[in-house]
């Protein structure tokens, strides 16, 4: 459950994944910021329940891009409803004007909010999110950086390669959430139409598990000891992947750096686990990564996907 009331601590839980509707939600220091709105009203209503929230603890809603597994025109109205203000781009904002209803009246409302890429914009006292340009066949794609006092969280989904800038802006950050989507050989002998397996494996389609993994490990490369602390994978397939294999996939790296990390494997059906990040430890110097060879993984707790 997130906790109510005033929380003192950062915490981060996918609502759904894949390509049937994407939604998470991050609370921190009274303030809940949803990533991506890609469920209808009431399932998504519903799955705020199962994490013990509700629209009440959202406060603003940033949007990553346009298809339509991250928005929906009905969950768009409830915003309007709620006076809960929209982030997007700008180029969204010109396709988003063309065919939904929801997001006019929005703006008309003045609860559309602008953000460019690689701008750090504060959203309450300490509280700054920096939307980061991703390789994506839709008009602009963004991942985000959310930072606080508490923790940070980097949110990088859908997207069909990724350079050496990308891993630097994820440096650091306590949760680091990716998209491995596919399984290349999975892919490959699917019975896709042939167009849609090239954009899928294209440069502007989705990252296979390996892509993911290399994305990670150059975080984790660029980062202090003892961040990340967990790992999300986001978007899996559901033709085209398993949750096994894209956890393989990140766990074979892991073990490779000798780095220990939770990996937790973001589902369409139901939501993730609430992960909790408390006050923010300071290091003081370098702290060498302990190596720990893979039997010295600790057990799943319940509602970490295998
Ligand atoms: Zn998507
Ligand atoms: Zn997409």
């Amino acid at each position: 459950m997130f906790t109510k009331g005033i929380y003192m601590s950062m915490e981060f839980s996918v609502l759904a994944s894949g390509s049937s509707g994407n939604v998470s939600l991050l609370r921190m220091q009274g303030m809940g910021i949803m990533v991506d709105l890609g469920l209808g009203p009431r399932l998504l209503s519903r799955r705020l329940q199962e994490v013990g929230s509700d629209w009440q603890d959202v406060n603003a809603v940033l949007l990553s891009h346009t298809h339509s597994d991250h928005w929906q025109e009905r969950s768009l109205a409830c915003l309007v409803e709620r006076r809960i203000p929209l982030y997007c781009h700008a180029i969204h904002e010109n396709e988003l004007a063309q065919v939904s209803p929801a997001f006019n009246r929005l703006r008309e409302q003045g609860l559309l909010r602008n953000y460019t890429c690689e701008e750090s914009i504060l959203l309450e006292k300490e509280i700054r999110f920096r939307a980061l340009p991703l390789s994506h066949d839709c008009g602009a794609t963004s991942g985000f950086r959310i930072d606080s006092p508490l923790g940070s969280l980097g949110y990088v989904s859908d997207l069909g390669t990724w350079q050496p800038s990308l891993a630097t802006s994820l440096a650091n950050v306590d949760i680091l959430a990716v998209e491995f989507n596919h399984d290349v050989g999975m892919e490959r002998n699917s019975n896709r139409s042939p167009h849609l397996i090239a954009r899928v494996l294209g440069d502007c389609g989705h990252l296979s598990n390996d892509q993911a993994s290399e994305l990670v490990s150059e975080v984790l490369r660029l980062s202090e000891p003892g961040r990340p602390q967990h790992l999300v994978q986001l978007h899996l397939s559901r033709q085209c992947n398993r949750p096994t294999l894209a956890r393989n996939a990140a766990l074979r790296m892991l073990n490779d750096l000798g780095i220990q990390l939770p990996v937790h494997t973001a589902r369409q059906d139901r939501v993730g686990p609430i992960l909790r990040l408390g006050p923010r430890p300071k290091f003081s110097g370098k702290i060498p990564r302990p190596r720990m060879p893979m039997s010295h993984y600790q057990p799943l707790l319940p509602g970490w996907e295998d």
